[in-house]
């Protein structure tokens, strides 16, 4: 057999989406999630419950790759929130329910300029929850690209000192603003960096309130951007593959996204997939964009398949879902997305 041809054969699910995500050759275009994939007929196929799998890392585990094990997504992807370096800070949590996920319920500072990454962070709240799950998903399924989420150093601002503060301070109080963002991001490269030696292959920092539907384009390009860009290079010296995944409308800056040094961009439907390509170029590939809300959610498998296809043909790199995954998605819908690519 030709060495090409073997080698197309040996593919696994991790060297598949791990060279797409770096924009090498591969036999077909993985289909995968970078985003939260909880849904509740999952976790009653598995036992592994909401708002347990928060905590608890064999639950974590066995739920985030738990749509490969039922569906054939080539992604084990954990956590199901964007909470959990919040909580590690001091930000109060609510755990939320059997399909709600945990939501920020206070800011962990009154006083913005007492923020500060603190002592012991690694071993704070539900970090070593999610490292321990990381290392199970790594012994256990050395054939999947594990991938674990983060909120991203300007959301991670926001749940600290409160986001409508935080952006009505970039008018007058820009220095105070940067060192909260600089803390944020130093205390996301130590965690990324745990996540990596642990056995995460990708790290996936989720940054939603850095959308332009959220702060202006010339925020993002002189705030956020530059804190991106030591966030990417941090992961990618220690030997991690970074997917920068921001919601919403991001056509405006998705020049500044692909400058930050990500090795992928994850987008939501709402960005026009070929157009972002033509923008952008071959590299960071891109990740996307099939409708969560809509479509996987709401929608019939048809559709689905539809939508799919129109994601492939506009050249996407991984086909996936373009935001978290609504926890009441059907898996027959999960099911037709992984069989539109063959
Ligand atoms: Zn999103």
């Amino acid at each position: 057999m030709p060495p090409l041809i073997a080698w197309l054969y040996l593919l696994t699910p991790k060297d598949r989406v791990l060279s797409a995500l770096r924009g090498e050759r591969v036999d077909r275009v993985p289909v995968s999630a970078v985003t939260q994939v909880g849904t509740v007929e999952a976790m009653a196929k598995t036992q592994a419950f909401w708002p347990d799998a928060h905590s608890d890392p064999e639950k974590m585990a066995a739920l985030g790759v738990s749509l490969y094990r039922l569906a054939g997504l080539e992604a084990a992807r954990i956590p199901f929130c964007l909470t959990v370096q919040a909580e590690a800070m001091g930000c109060p949590v609510d755990m939320g329910k059997g399909d709600r996920p945990p939501t920020v319920v206070a800011h962990s500072q009154a006083q913005i300029d007492q923020v500060a990454l603190p002592p012991g962070y690694l071993d704070r709240g539900r970090i070593p929850m999610v490292i321990r799950a990381t290392e199970l998903l790594r012994s256990r399924y050395p054939d999947l690209p594990v991938m674990v989420g983060m909120e991203g150093p300007f959301t991670l601002a926001g749940h600290l000192v409160g986001i409508e503060r935080l952006m009505l301070m970039t008018i007058r109080q820009r220095e105070t603003v940067m060192n909260v963002v600089d803390i944020c991001t130093k205390a996301s490269v130590e965690y990324a960096r745990a996540l990596i030696d642990a056995g995460a292959d990708v790290i996936v920092p989720c940054d939603p309130s850095a959308s332009p539907e959220l702060m202006s384009p010339k925020d993002f390009s002189s705030m956020v951007k530059p804190k991106l860009q030591e966030l990417a290079q941090a992961i990618s010296k220690r030997g991690g593959i970074g997917v920068l995944h921001i919601c919403g409308r991001v056509q405006r800056i998705m020049k500044d996204m692909a400058e930050t040094g990500f090795d992928s961009l994850s987008i939501e439907e709402k960005v026009d997939l070929s157009a972002a390509k033509a923008l952008i170029g071959p590299k960071p590939t891109l990740v996307g964009n099939v409708s969560a809300a809509n479509t996987l959610f709401l929608g019939r498998p048809e559709q689905v398949r539809e939508e799919a296809k129109k994601a492939l043909a506009a050249g996407v790199d991984v086909l996936a879902p373009g935001c978290g995954i609504a926890p009441r998605t059907p898996l027959e819908n999960i099911r037709a997305l992984v069989g539109t690519s063959t």
